[in-house]
């Protein structure tokens, strides 16, 4: 018996039994009743999330005998099609036949009729795999193709797809599953083969697969031909190597306590393991990422999943900016060791570093926070954790709470999404007339950067262009990162609002970015435009305060006169003068 994947066994039959792409769905569906078909559409999305299911499953509903119930699964046509090598139902896969030749193949024999139903259709899979000559080839095909001819197109990467080609097209973008959509998958071919697996393990197959449903399936395939009986998250972890969550947290604490010696000794423990140290690096921003969240939201609900116990401890015994810190040096380990493999290396450096933070000169304030306390540790044999006693915190900055802590330079800025979200809303928010008013303006901070008094900012801001401007805000962008980190430097914020109002009159909020920055936002800008996924203006608006409260979440502002009441009570009455 030829071996056939959990995948492809449990592929949908029906429109109905296609778990998420709603939208996508209902779309193709409501076409084919009101018999309103295009003859070409290109389905985005990354791989593995059901493009080519809904693409075969499109195929065969056009051809269906029964159009109210297609594809009926029970016609001549829909039997027929579920035969494999169906001749009306043509694929190719570009990322392996990219040349002119093959599609000069199927632009010759588009003309010949289907051989059985009313459509031939051609699913072109990779599709931005196409040479430029194979492109132009398909060109003239697709906008006149003959009327019995329908072409899906699908790729993971639609930016490299030619404008021509997308204009000829009805696009529709498949989106990542959901970990729920994904687990009810599981959970359901689970039951089928008969599987015995316990829910966390569904969950965690689910969040491993990472918006995939034919990932899920695999891991779920690999993980059954390792288990002996029941499947546990001890089990899948065990196939993946991966880090407990718990484990995760000991190490970040490890460095949260400038501890370099027990994380490193957990670093060897880690190796005895077999950690996947790719996988581990991942786990480490995304426990960092979820305390942040939870300190930031107080919201549990925003970070379901195995992070969330580990995160919420975090997030009580550590800092936002120290967090993002880590997350900083965690990417860093990621982009170096992606090629090399040495993650092992790297985390040790990244450990170095961050254990370094006695330098830099920020203030805590310490009293407050609880001991870090090693909770309860697994002491089975299976995943051996060092004991680890407990110890207090080191108290290296015990400052009075009322100094108002330097906020620091190189956090939220350097989250790369998070700028690049916030650019998408900007852009939504900017306005072309005042940019142009303001570029004609701007040559002005040459002159500034003279004047002793607006010169810190103002000779780095005659580096920069003025990128997007509105009401109350104005994007710049320069070449350098160093500069746009001094730039965002939330001390400097008030400098540079006073030097943009004698730049350009208004007093305005700057936000600096780099030109990397700027341009990947502008091509997820045009890509949301052209799939009308924009924020409208409100959403950017609502958006926008939200990421504007992270600053001051960690800056504490005391009213003296508060204070004095507190320390005194009623006994002190303050009078104005
Ligand atoms: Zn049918």
């Amino acid at each position: 018996m030829i071996y056939k994947s959990l995948y492809r066994t449990y592929r949908p039959q029906q429109f109905s039994e296609v778990v998420g792409q709603k939208h996508i769905v209902t779309a193709l569906s409501n076409a084919l009743k009101r018999n309103k078909i295009a003859h070409a559409y290109l389905f985005c999305g990354p791989r593995g999330i059901g493009k080519t299911t809904v693409a075969k499953l499109f195929a065969k509903a056009v051809n269906c005998l029964q159009p109210d119930q297609a594809p009926c699964g029970e016609c001549a046509s829909c039997v027929s099609m579920n035969q494999p090598n169906h001749p009306d139902i043509i694929e190719m896969d570009a990322a392996s036949n990219n040349g002119v030749d093959e599609i000069r193949e199927i632009v010759d024999k588009v003309k010949y009729a289907p051989v059985e139903g009313k459509y031939k259709i051609y699913i072109i899979d990779e599709v931005h795999m196409l040479t430029s000559g194979a492109f132009n080839a398909l060109l003239k095909t697709l906008e006149e193709p003959p009327r019995h001819v329908i072409f899906i197109l699908a790729t993971t990467d639609p930016q490299k797809v030619i404008p021509t080609v997308i204009s000829r097209t009805q696009r529709f973008d498949f989106t990542r599953a959901s970990v729920k959509d994904i687990s009810e998958l599981i959970e359901k071919v689970a039951e089928e083969e008969k599987i015995q697996i316990d829910p966390e393990a569904i969950k965690l197959i689910a969040e491993l697969a990472d918006g995939g449903f034919r990932d899920g399936l695999s891991i779920l395939e690999q993980v059954i031909a390792f288990a002996d009986e029941e499947i546990s998250v001890e089990v899948v972890s065990e196939v993946y190597r991966l880090a407990k969550a718990e484990d995760l947290q000991y190490f970040i604490e490890d460095i949260l306590n400038l501890d370099v010696k027990e994380a490193y000794r957990r670093l060897e423990l880690f190796d005895q393991m077999s950690i996947d140290y790719r996988r581990f690096t991942h786990d480490l921003m995304e426990l960092c990422k979820a305390s942040v969240i939870l300190k930031l939201t107080k919201d549990s609900t925003f970070v379901a999943g195995r992070f969330q116990e580990a995160a919420e401890t975090l997030s009580m015994h550590s800092e936002s900016h120290r967090l993002l810190d880590f997350i900083d040096e965690f990417l860093n380990v990621q982009n170096n060791a992606r090629f090399s493999g040495l993650y092992r290396s790297y985390l040790e450096v990244a450990t170095l570093k961050l254990c370094q933070v006695e330098e830099q000169k920020v203030v805590e304030p310490v009293t407050e926070r609880p001991t870090v306390t090693k909770v309860a540790m697994d002491k089975s044999e299976k995943s051996p954790v060092l004991p680890v006693q407990p110890k207090p915190q080191k108290k290296t900055r015990v400052e009075p709470k009322v100094e108002i802590k330097a906020p620091n330079p190189t956090n939220s800025q350097k989250v790369e999404e998070d700028i690049i979200s916030v650019l998408i809303d900007l852009m939504v928010l900017g306005k072309k007339e005042l940019r142009e008013q303001e570029s004609e303006r701007w040559y002005k901070v040459n002159d500034l950067a003279l004047d002793p008094e607006y010169r810190k900012v103002a000779i780095i801001l005659k580096n920069s262009d003025i990128k997007i401007s509105g009401e109350e805000f104005v994007v710049v962008s320069l070449a350098r990162q160093e500069q746009v980190n001094v730039l965002n430097q939330p001390s400097n914020q008030q400098l540079i609002r006073e030097t943009m109002k004698a730049a350009i009159g208004t007093e305005k909020s700057v936000l600096a970015v780099s030109n990397q920055e700027l341009s990947k936002a502008v091509t997820i800008f045009m890509d949301k435009m052209n799939s009308k996924t924009l924020p409208t203006i409100e959403e950017a608006q609502k958006q926008l305060v939200r990421f504007e409260v992270k600053e001051p979440e960690e800056i504490e502002i005391i009213d003296p006169e508060a204070l004095l009441k507190e320390m005194l009570g009623d006994l002190v009455v303050v009078k104005d003068e």
